[in-house]
């Protein structure tokens, strides 16, 4: 079967590499109002896509004024299981055009890669799902319901809304979310844990305006002084977070080279890790803390002057296993008790995400894993863990508890989704295709 599936999938690419191409030329940047009328057409054309391939009740919803997502069903077999795809039509803004070495919305491809805004993110996961779905024309093996939403980049908004107005339409035994990746060029993945988010503001005072700081240094403390101090017992010596409370789970058993960690962080020459554990660990199972942002006066204009209050935005990832209540009450706690020297101390929740942990077993998971190696000829997905956020995962999790969740995803290392020359990897991208055709195969048995 792999065989002569493999061969429809390379027959059905160039027709599918077309149809994302059209798609990638559509500006559908979800967070610029102005191109609202983009995202619309977008809809619009996956509408179509769909109608193409004779999918039933294709329809543009949305809900409390969102962007507009596209619902549509084919059926398979009777008694056959129903499979939700889901991807999203909606893209980051492209920012400086300068810095991309070619049009961020002209599909350029150089050396096995297709360049663009959307390329891979994630309209590579709308064109996946239609490949798997074209090999198989009007003989699926499953009934399958599309599910591409439009928001996914400004934070999802109304998909609860969503998952709730049309839940009987996307009930499903098996979800399959492609909009995460791979681990590495040649080698598949499964995503099965994400971490949480709390963005928190907190603000620091020590004075009620400021004051000269050569009549008053040395008796009383800066905001500055303050505000780095607390910022400071975030962590310890070792660069691990100090913040008591937080859950820290195991991460996989991967092994991420040095070089690879090297290169794709960015990290300047010299420069150390922190924290303890494995680096997957640090990176998947254990919380993090950053500081985002500061608000203080320029270096340049610095006057003598005691600065009376200071701002910074704390950026924290929680593990899979912790719940952002929990980490938001130990993180307040921590930063109250250590404000130093009686200074007064604020904080304004920005936002939250919750994390995922999957439970990656059972026989959907046995399929995908069977389907992945198959794909990538012998060698199997690494249960991978993504340092970031994708909250909606979690709503899907919540809205069905009873299905088998998959995220997949046609990223690799490389592909540089929300930078500038975000690429796809053609050749990659075909085995996503078979992956999936594999997978519907399978699980219709
Ligand atoms: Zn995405």
């Amino acid at each position: 079967m792999t065989d002569d599936l493999r061969t429809r999938v390379h027959a059905v690419l160039p027709g599918i590499r077309q149809d994302l191409e059209d798609l990638v030329r559509i500006e559908s940047v979800s967070a610029d109002p102005e191109r609202a009328g983009e995202v619309q057409r977008s809809a619009e054309a996956v509408a179509e896509l769909f109608r193409a391939e004779r999918f039933e009740q294709v329809d543009i919803v949305s809900a409390d004024g969102g962007a507009p997502a596209v619902i549509a069903h084919k059926a398979g077999p009777k008694g056959a299981p129903t499979v939700l795809l889901y991807a999203h039509h909606d893209v980051q803004p492209e920012n400086d055009p300068a810095d991309w070495d070619s049009p961020p919305f002209e599909p350029t491809e150089r050396d096995g890669r297709l360049y663009a805004r959307g390329a891979a993110d994630d309209k590579a996961g709308i064109a996946a799902h239609l490949g798997a779905l074209r090999v198989y024309g009007d003989d699926l093996p499953v009934s399958v319901t599309m599910f591409i939403e439009g928001e996914e980049e400004v934070g999802s908004e109304t998909l609860p809304a969503l998952l709730t107005e049309h839940h009987d339409r996307l009930r499903a035994d098996v979800i399959v979310i492609a909009d995460s990746g791979n681990w590495d060029i040649g080698v598949p993945a499964l995503t099965t844990s994400l971490r949480g988010l709390v963005r928190v503001d907190i603000e620091v005072r020590t004075l009620t305006h400021a004051v000269h700081s050569g009549m008053w240094g040395g008796l009383v403390p800066d905001a500055l002084m303050a505000l780095s101090r607390l910022i400071a017992t975030l962590h310890d010596d070792e660069g691990n977070v100090a913040v008591e409370g937080l859950y820290a789970g195991p991460a996989a058993d991967v092994d991420y080279p040095e070089e690879r960690l090297r290169a794709e962080s960015g990290a300047a020459p010299g420069l150390h890790w922190i924290g303890s554990g494995s680096s997957v660990e640090r990176l998947w199972t254990k919380p993090s803390l950053s500081i985002t942002g500061l608000d203080a006066p320029k270096v340049a204009g610095a006057s003598n002057t005691l600065v009376p209050a200071a701002r910074a935005r704390i950026s924290m990832r929680t593990a899979p296993g912790d719940t952002t209540t929990n980490a938001l009450a130990c993180l307040v706690r921590h930063l109250e008790a250590h404000v130093p020297w009686g200074a007064t101390f604020s904080h304004t929740v920005v936002d939250t995400g919750e994390a995922t942990r999957i439970d990656a077993t059972g026989p959907a998971y046995d399929a995908a894993r069977a389907a992945f190696t198959e794909a990538w000829d012998g060698t199997a997905p690494v249960d991978m863990g993504v340092g970031g956020s994708i909250p909606f995962i979690a709503e899907f999790l919540e809205a069905f508890p009873e299905a088998s969740v998959l995220v997949t995803g046609v990223e690799d290392p490389d592909t540089r989704a929300h930078g500038a020359n975000e690429g796809l990897h053609l050749a990659e991208f075909e085995r996503v295709v078979l992956a999936e055709a594999l997978l519907l195969g399978k699980l219709g048995g």
